[in-house]
């Protein structure tokens, strides 16, 4: 196992140290809105600005109305996913979890989404895209007593796809 490997390891463990910005009518919602979503929707123009904490929390810069959590370490997001919670329906949806090579196997992923049950309590968790084939282990494995086990379930009437 590698330093980087055994930082992502430790990391993992930390997952419920998380930084939070809100996002709300900062300069990205204001970028997206006047550019009618265009410009705001590219990977990489969104990103806001990573936080001093292990784990943070922002506005996804894909899906409008949907968070991204993700995990520091070395200046760049060793894990990355996109969610989004309905109270009201008393579930919740992941998207595109996405895990840098070199740090996958390291338990980034599942302490991520682990951080995400804990905080949101009594959820049913889904995903909205089928799942390829060659991550079906991965989510057999992340899903396993997990309620709903991240199967693929269109969104509530309260959210939105993104
Ligand atoms: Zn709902």
């Amino acid at each position: 196992m590698t330093i980087d490997q055994k930082a992502a390891q430790e990391l993992a463990s930390r997952a419920h140290e998380v930084g939070r910005v809100s996002g709300r009518n900062g300069w990205l919602d204001l970028l997206q809105r006047v550019s009618r979503g265009r410009f705001g929707r590219q990977r990489g123009w969104t990103r806001v600005p990573k936080l001093d904490t292990p784990w943070q929390d922002t506005l996804s810069g894909e899906r409008q109305g949907w968070r991204e959590r993700a995990a520091n370490l070395n200046g760049e997001f060793a894990f990355s996913v996109d969610y989004q919670v309905c109270p009201d329906c008393q579930l919740g949806w992941v998207e595109q979890p996405y895990t840098l090579p070199e740090y996958q196997r390291c338990g980034l992923a599942s302490a991520g989404l682990a951080a995400l049950r804990i905080e949101h309590p009594g959820l049913s968790w889904h995903t909205l895209g089928g799942h390829l084939r060659d991550s079906k282990g991965f989510w057999e494995a992340v899903g396993a007593g997990v309620p709903g086990g991240y199967q693929q379930r269109s969104p509530c009437a309260h959210i939105t796809a993104g």
